[in-house]
């Protein structure tokens, strides 16, 4: 009783009496044939994104097979599609439409991994909302987003469409997100879409950085590194959740009881429903779980509510349920927790309710849109080194842009933009054009293709994203960049990757910038010229060349739609860049994985180089290039020194740690103040540093502000060796700073 008591306090969401009776009298009514069609999501291949994908024909439609459909784009198509299944199905119900909209949908923002350097909650929350907003017009009411995935290895490409390495940033941009898409008020509105938080479970640790790769972690760090922005988004109201195509404590996330079941619905109260991978039921059978009827029966039992693409569902529940394998509870409580998702969208009340062809005419991609991708995109660029102040460039000047990226539209959006017009984005060279003026010369030259092997490059370009090689020689397209180079002020490099060299399956174990462009970026400098390296890329690299020998670098990852116009806004200063890393930059990819909230080992390295028998390594410092939050402003910041109001914490106390932080540079610029903390003496293993808060702040040139965090014992529990989540009592480091490396720090007494 008393159990049950607390999980309905617990629930994710009120219960709703006329919502249960009218599901209750609906699946009173519906064969299980039906039922297990409410199951069975499919794609009808409008845009691609995984391998087969199913053949739709409205036979199935009318007939009650489909309970799902994902990326169809256009309001009039979904709109015919729904009318078949409120029409002509026996049950008229009506099928929910979802899409990968992952960053924006016409109008795109930066790639996730460049939103998360925003570390701007608000604006994440917009990015997401206004998404919804467009989204909707077009007839979805789902998104398969956010992706939460903690992310600590650079190879996996996958790392571009996640928030990085620390789970409290993740935590936080996991609400903004779901609260982005859903909007506050239980979908009142038609512009509140469903969210799905994935890939649920521990995605981002796949071994070697290799994707669909094994994941193996103890619980130990699974409950205090990798789940916690799951469990945000459950608990911020997330109303799907979408299984993680990796193992998890040996058993694949589709099949995985214990985390479909035990922690996500016991452990969380989540109270959504669940969906399948791409196909990921059917590849239980890989995973060697048994043959197609085994493995549908499993992942139902598990609790996975919904099958997408292998149809393992569809063609096999029906037999288990005769053979006794499933239940008819465990169909239903699959089915209800559909129709309760549909329900709750609105589409029962009116299944055209996202199908507002007006809308679709009026709502995406309008130049207020536009407006806050383009403000957004600046506020996702890293400025890595700017040697002599560099950047920002002044008007007037003679510029030589070159590299493979600097001439390309398709590329700018980045991964996982499936409904992007990928005609449309601004070129570099026009965005840098357009903000320095008439007066500055922009002179260009394509300089190296992507990579000097042409297949390299046909996989770096997929979906749309061709940067149409140039036949000739590569000795020919660097002279022709020398040229130029040789008639310019300033040389402004754009190179990197291209944008489907991250994203699913573009995994990589060499993550340096491409050969070919390597080669040029070193004539580039032999010039003697300034150059301005525009780095484009998906994931960390490694840029310890670039750093020591370039003198300016600016990461953009992928900007979206107005990426080309926000970078030029940065390079002449009419923006000042305030991003911050959000994944480590490692020296060299044997680093990895490489992230800042490490454990202390028995034997950590000395601060003087390579020493036997201790974890360090004999060629390479175990230093990144660039930590976690760290990031470069056109002005300069200075730090004062941390002050507690008291010098110790009880459970019920708050300390207040306090810096002044002063801009001492001559421009007006935003900064991230971080702060981290550190458990000198654990009953386990202590990171040596957590992110446990930061402040967005705006500083004038010349302005000193004093920011405040609160630190109470909530902030300093961790999951135990046993699981227990508790503080300890004793002493800890507590550090602020403009990166997790560079900070001061004050020590607090927990009592
Ligand atoms: C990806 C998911 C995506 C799904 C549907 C899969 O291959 O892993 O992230 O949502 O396809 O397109």
């Amino acid at each position: 009783m008393a159990c049950a008591l607390f999980s309905m306090l617990h629930a994710q969401q009120p219960k709703d009496a006329k919502m249960d009776a009218f599901i209750t009298q609906l699946m009173n009514r519906m064969t299980i044939d039906e039922k297990i069609g409410q199951l069975n999501l499919q794609t009808e291949g409008d845009i691609v994104t995984g391998n087969g994908g199913n053949s739709l024909s409205s036979d199935r439609i009318k007939k009650g097979m489909v309970g799902g459909m994902f990326n169809i784009k256009g309001a009039a198509k979904i709109r015919a599609i729904q009318k078949i299944a409120v029409e002509q199905s026996r049950m008229k119900i009506p099928i929910l439409f979802g899409m990968d909209v992952i960053h924006g949908y016409e109008t795109v923002f930066p790639i996730p991994l460049g939103l998360a350097c925003t570390w701007d909650m608000p604006a994440i929350e917009q990015s997401a909302r206004i998404a919804a907003i467009e989204a909707s017009a077009d007839g979805i009411c789902w998104t398969f987003s956010p992706m939460v995935d903690i992310t600590r290895d650079p190879r996996w490409g996958r790392v571009a469409e996640a928030g990085g390495e620390d789970p409290y940033l993740g935590g936080q941009i996991a609400r903004a997100m779901v609260a982005g898409y859903q909007g506050r008020d239980n979908f009142s509105s038609n512009t509140d879409i469903m969210a799905c938080v994935k890939h649920f479970a521990l995605y981002g640790a796949v071994e070697a950085g290799r994707d669909y790769n094994t994941v193996d972690m103890s619980q130990f760090r699974m409950f205090n590194d990798y789940l916690y922005p799951y469990q945000a988004a459950v608990d911020a109201g997330a109303g799907s959740v979408m299984a993680s195509f990796n193992t998890v404590n040996g058993v694949p996330s589709h099949a995985n009881e214990w985390l479909l079941t035990d922690v996500l619905r016991k452990k969380w109260h989540f109270n959504g429903f669940t969906v399948a991978d791409y196909g990921g039921v059917g590849e239980l059978v890989n995973h060697g779980l048994g043959n197609i009827q085994q493995v549908s029966a499993r992942a139902l039992k598990a609790g996975l509510d919904v099958d997408m693409v292998s149809e393992g569902y569809l063609s096999t529940l029906k037999k288990s349920y005769q053979e006794g394998k499933v239940s008819m509870a465990d169909i239903n409580n699959a089915c209800r927790r559909v129709l309760v998702a549909k329900y709750k969208l609105g589409l029962f009340a009116d299944p055209y309710k996202y199908c507002d062809e007006n809308r679709a005419k009026t709502a995406i991609y309008t130049p207020e849109h536009l407006a806050i991708a383009r403000k957004t995109a600046a506020e996702s660029f890293v400025l890595l080194k700017n040697d002599q102040h560099l950047l920002p460039l002044s008007p007037g000047k003679t510029i030589a842009v070159i590299g493979p990226l600097a001439d390309t539209r398709s590329n700018m959006v980045g991964t996982w933009s499936v409904a992007a017009d990928l005609t449309k984005p601004a070129t570099v060279v026009e965005g840098l054009q357009a903000a320095a003026g008439p007066d500055t010369k922009i002179l260009y030259a394509r300089g190296s293709n992507l990579f000097a092997d042409a297949r390299m490059e046909a996989d770096g370009t997929v979906f749309g994203r061709d940067l149409h090689r140039d036949n000739r020689s590569e000795e020919e397209l660097s002279a022709e960049a020398l040229k130029i180079a040789g008639k310019s002020d300033i040389i402004v490099a754009v190179m990197g990757e291209a944008s489907e060299m991250s994203g699913e399956s573009s995994s990589r174990t060499d993550i340096s910038i491409p050969d070919v462009q390597e080669s040029l970026l070193k004539e580039l400098v032999k010039t003697g010229k300034p150059v301005v390296l525009v780095l484009f890329t998906g994931r960390p690299l490694t840029l310890a060349w670039e750093d020591g020998h370039v003198p300016a670098i600016l990461n953009v990852w992928f900007g979206g739609s107005e990426a080309a116009n926000a970078i030029g806004d940065v390079v002449f200063g009419k923006v000042n860049p305030s991003g911050k890393l959000v994944s480590t930059f490692p020296r060299s990819v044997g680093q990895v994985p490489l992230y800042y909230n490490y454990f202390s080992t028995g034997r950590p390295a000395s601060d003087h180089g390579f020493e036997k028998f201790r974890s360090n390594y004999m060629d390479e410092k175990n230093a990144p290039l660039y930590p976690f939050g760290y990031g470069l402003s056109y002005t300069d910041f200075a730090y004062g020194d941390v002050k507690l109001s008291a010098p110790w914490l009880d459970a019920k106390g708050v300390v207040t740690a306090t810096v002044d932080v002063t801009n001492t540079g001559k421009m007006d610029g935003g900064e991230v103040v971080q702060l981290y903390i550190h458990q000198r003496v654990g009953s386990t293993i202590r990171p040596v540093k957590q992110l446990k808060g930061f402040q967005r702040i705006w500083l004038r040139a010349g302005e000193t502000k004093t920011v405040s965090f609160k630190i109470d014992e909530d902030m300093l529990k961790y999951y135990h060796a046993d699981l227990a989540y508790a503080a300890e009592p004793g002493d800890f480091d507590v550090m602020i700073g403009t990166n997790s490396r560079d900070v001061k720090s004050a020590k607090l007494t927990l009592k």
